[in-house]
C-alpha cells in the first residue's frame, strides 16, 4: 500500500493570455474626463466676453434671458435678431440660441445691473438665479457606481478565470470548455506507445482505436461502426492519461484533455454548456481524441445522486454529455476516452452501447512491467553501474507507474543532495523507502518508553505473522518514525485472487498481534493500534456481511454497491446479529493472538529488544529467533513470482487512516476468477 506517492503534475502549464489590465480602466477614466472638459469648452455658439462688453449688449437690448450663477458667472442668451451683431456670424452657424458667457464682479452687482436695465427698458427678458453645478464632483458621483461595477467585474473575472489558470477570458468564458488542447504535430510533447511501458493488453486494445482514427474508411466500408468511446479503468497513476495521450500521438491527431471536475462549476448550467463547447471544438478538429480524466466526477449514477437530494447541476452536465455522445455520428472521427477508478459508481447510461461501450483495464504493473517502467524512466537519469533494475523492480511491488516515475526522480534528488555525479543503487533504495513510508524522521522525538511501546507492538505483529501459516511473511520491521507513522512492518503478501477464511483469520490475528503484545507485556494499551483496529473491523464486517463467512449468517451477501442508499438490505435483527458476529470473530482472534504471544514470550521480548537496539530488523533476524518458517519455501516462491509488498503502518494520528479505505471494498474479481478457474 504505497499511498504516499505524490502524483506528478499531469497538465502542462497553460499559456496565459494577457489579463485584463487595470491600466485600461485608468485610461478610460482619463478619456472620459478629458472629453467632458472638451465638451464644456466647445459649447457651440458660446462666447466669453468681458463684463463691460456684456453690459453693452444688455444696454443695446440684444439680450433675451440672463442666468446668474452663485459664483457670479453669467450666461446670457442673445436674441436671434441680434446674433449677427454679437457674433458676427449667421444664426445657423452659432445655433438658434447662442450664449454669451461672462463673469460679473458679484451676484449683487449683477442684480442691481439687471434691475437698472429693466427699469430703463433695455432688458425685458427673464432673469434667473441658479446654483452652479460642480461638474467634476457630479461627474464622479455619476461615475461612482460604474466604477464599483467595473472593479467588481474585474475581481470576478480574476477569480473565475484566473483561479484555474484558464487565462484571459474571465467571466465571459465560464461556459467555455476548460479542455487542454494538444495540437497534432507538436512533436516536442508527442507521446507514443514507446513511452508507455507494460500494459500490453491495454495497448493492444487501443491500437485498434489508433487504426480507426488513421483509416476510418477501412472499417466503415465494411459497414462497421467506429466506437465512440472507451473507458480506461484502473487505479490512479497506472498510466491511463499517458495511454490516451499515446493514442493521440500514434494517430497523430489533436488531443483534448480535461478532468471530469472541470465541468462542475458553481453556476447552474455551466457544466452543460462546457460539454457543448467541448464537443463543438472537437468536431472542428476531427479526427481527434477527447480525454476525460476522473469521469466519475460527472458520471456518477443519477439515481444514487437523487437519493442524496440530488445535484441538478451534475445531472444536467451528465445528460448533456450523453446527448452529445449520441448526437455525433459514429464516423465523425471524434473518439472519447475516459478514465476512472470506479466503474461501479458510473451511471449505467454511460456504459451503454454507443457510448463508453468498451472498457480497457489498466492494472498495477507486475514485476516485468515494473522493470519496463523503470527502463522508461531511467532513460533521462545518469546512473552508475551499481543500479540493478531487476532488484529495483523486485523492491517495488504494488507501485504504480507514477510511483516508479517518482522513485526515479526522488533518487536523482537524493543523489544530487549528496553531491554525487551519478545516481547509485542506494539512492534508489532510499527513494523507495521514502515513497513507501514518507521521509524518515530521525528527529521526531520518541521517548524511551514510547520506543519500547512501539517495539513491543511491532514485535507482536512480527512474531505472530511468523508463526501463523497463512499470515503474510515479514520482510522488514522498523521503529523509525516515518511520516505519520511511528513504526512500520513490511510484509510480502501472497498474490491471490481467492482468499480463504483461514487466510483472512490468520491475517486478522497477526494484525491484532500489536495490541495483544501491548496488553500482555506492557499492561497498558495505547492509541498506536488504531489503524490496525480499523482495518480488522472493516475486514471482519466484510467477511461476515459480504462473504458469508460466519456461522450465524452463512452464505449470505449483503453487499450493496449503492453508496447513497441509506436503507440496509437486511433487518434490524440481522444488523444486530452481524455486530455480534463481528465482535465474536475479533475477540476470538485477539485471544488467539494473546495465547500465541504468551507461548512465545521469550522470543517476542528478544525481538522487541532487538528492535530497540537496531531500529530496523529483517526477516533473517526473526528467523534467527524463531527458526525457519515451515512454510518458507512458499514465500521464496512468492518472491520470485512478483508480488505486492505491503507496508503496514501504525497511525500516530488518525489522519492517515483513510488512506486505505477503498482497498477493502469486497473484491469483485473474486467472483470472476472463480468462474474462470
Ligand atoms: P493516471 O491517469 O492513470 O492516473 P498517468 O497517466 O497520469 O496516470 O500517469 C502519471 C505518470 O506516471 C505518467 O506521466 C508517467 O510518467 C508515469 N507512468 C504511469 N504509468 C506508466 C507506464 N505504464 N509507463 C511509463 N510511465 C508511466
Ligand atoms: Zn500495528
Amino acid at each position: 500500500m504505497s499511498n504516499t506517492s505524490n502524483t506528478p503534475p499531469r497538465k502542462p502549464n497553460k499559456v496565459n493570455m494577457p489579463k485584463f489590465n487595470l491600466n485600461w480602466f485608468y485610461l478610460f477614466l482619463a478619456l472620459a474626463l478629458g472629453s467632458l472638459f472638451l465638451f464644456n469648452d466647445s459649447n457651440m455658439g458660446a462666447k466669453s466676453v468681458a463684463f463691460s462688453e456684456f453690459q453693452k449688449y444688455v444696454s443695446n437690448g440684444y439680450v433675451n434671458n440672463i442666468i446668474t450663477y452663485n459664483d457670479a458667472s453669467v450666461e446670457a442668451y442673445i436674441k436671434p435678431e441680434h446674433v449677427k451683431d454679437v457674433f458676427a456670424a449667421d444664426s445657423n452657424e452659432v445655433g438658434k440660441n447662442p450664449l454669451v458667457l461672462t463673469e460679473a464682479p458679484s451676484t449683487d452687482s449683477m442684480d442691481r445691473f439687471i434691475k437698472q436695465e429693466t427699469d430703463n427698458g433695455h432688458f425685458n427678458g427673464k432673469a434667473e438665479y441658479k446654483t452652479k453645478r460642480n461638474y467634476i464632483a457630479s461627474f464622479f458621483w455619476q461615475l461612482f457606481p460604474f466604477a464599483l461595477l467595473i472593479v467588481f467585474w474585474i475581481y470576478m473575472s480574476r477569480r473565475l478565470g484566473g483561479g484555474t489558470g484558464s487565462g484571459g477570458g474571465g467571466i465571459f468564458s465560464v461556459g467555455k470548455s476548460r479542455a487542454q488542447l494538444y495540437e497534432k504535430g507538436a512533436n516536442n510533447s508527442k507521446i507514443t506507445f514507446k513511452d508507455v511501458a507494460g500494459l500490453a493488453e491495454a495497448k493492444q486494445e487501443v491500437e485498434e482505436i489508433v487504426e480507426f482514427l488513421k483509416e476510418p474508411q477501412k472499417y466503415t466500408d465494411l459497414g462497421g461502426k467506429i466506437p465512440k468511446g472507451a473507458l480506461l479503468v484502473g487505479p490512479p497513476g497506472t498510466g491511463k492519461t499517458l495511454l490516451a495521450k499515446a493514442v493521440a500521438g500514434e494517430a497523430d491527431v489533436p488531443f483534448f484533455s480535461l478532468a471530469g471536475s472541470d465541468f462542475v462549476e458553481m453556476f447552474v448550467g455551466v457544466g452543460a454548456s462546457r460539454v457543448r463547447d467541448l464537443f463543438r471544438q472537437a468536431k472542428e478538429k476531427a479526427p481527434c481524441i477527447i480525454f476525460i480524466d476522473e469521469i466519475d466526477a460527472v458520471g456518477r449514477s443519477r439515481a444514487k445522486a437523487a437519493a442524496m437530494g440530488g445535484n441538478d447541476e451534475r445531472e444536467n452536465t451528465l445528460n448533456q454529455l450523453l446527448t452529445e455522445m449520441d448526437g455525433f455520428g459514429s464516423n465523425s472521427g471524434v473518439i472519447i476516452l475516459a478514465a476512472t477508478n470506479r466503474v461501479d459508481v458510473l451511471d449505467k447510461a454511460l456504459l451503454r452501447a454507443g457510448r463508453f461501450d468498451r472498457q480497457i483495464h489498466v492494472d498495477l504493473p507486475d514485476l516485468n512491467e515494473r522493470k519496463e517502467v523503470f527502463f522508461v524512466h531511467l532513460r533521462p537519469i545518469k546512473i552508475d553501474e551499481t543500479v540493478d533494475v531487476d532488484l529495483l523492480a523486485r523492491q517495488t511491488p504494488g507501485f504504480s507507474g507514477a510511483d516508479i516515475a517518482n522513485v526515479c526522480n526522488e533518487a536523482a534528488l537524493i543523489a544530487a543532495r549528496h553531491g554525487k555525479k551519478f545516481v547509485g543503487k542506494q539512492d534508489f533504495l532510499d527513494a523507495v523507502d521514502r515513497i513507501v513510508g514518507g521521509l524518515e524522521k530521525k528527529t521526531k522525538i520518541t521517548t524511551e518508553a514510547e520506543r519500547r511501546s512501539i517495539a513491543m507492538h511491532e514485535a507482536g505483529h512480527a512474531t505472530i505473522s511468523w508463526l501463523l501459516e497463512y499470515a503474510n511473511p515479514l520482510i522488514k520491521v522498523t521503529i523509525v518514525p516515518r511520516g505519520q507513522s511511528l513504526g512500520a512492518a513490511w510484509y510480502l503478501p501472497e498474490e491471490r485472487q481467492i482468499t480463504t477464511k483461514e487466510q483472512m483469520l490468520d491475517q486478522m490475528c497477526a494484525t491484532l498481534g500489536g495490541r495483544a503484545a501491548e496488553e500482555l507485556f506492557l499492561e497498558h494499551i495505547s492509541t498506536g493500534a488504531m489503524n490496525d483496529l480499523e482495518r480488522i473491523t472493516r475486514q471482519a464486517y466484510s467477511m461476515i456481511a459480504y462473504y458469508g463467512m460466519s456461522e450465524q449468517l452463512p452464505n449470505l451477501c449483503y453487499y450493496n454497491n449503492d453508496e447513497y442508499s441509506f436503507t440496509r438490505p437486511y433487518s434490524e435483527k440481522t444488523a444486530e446479529l452481524i455486530d455480534q458476529e463481528v465482535k465474536k470473530m475479533i475477540n476470538e482472534q485477539y485471544e488467539r493472538a494473546k495465547t500465541i504471544l504468551a507461548e512465545h514470550k521469550a522470543g517476542h521480548n528478544q525481538l522487541a529488544q532487538l528492535l530497540i537496539d537496531k531500529e530496523v530488523i529483517y526477516s533473517e533476524d526473526v528467523e534467527h529467533i524463531f527458526g525457519k518458517r515451515p512454510w518458507a519455501s512458499r514465500s521464496e516462491e512468492i518472491i520470485n513470482n512478483n508480488n505486492t509488498l505491503e507496508a503496514e503502518k501504525e497511525a500516530s494520528t488518525s489522519e492517515n487512516s483513510d488512506a486505505s479505505k477503498e482497498n477493502d471494498a469486497p473484491k469483485k474479481d473474486g467472483e470472476t476468477t472463480e468462474t474462470v478457474a
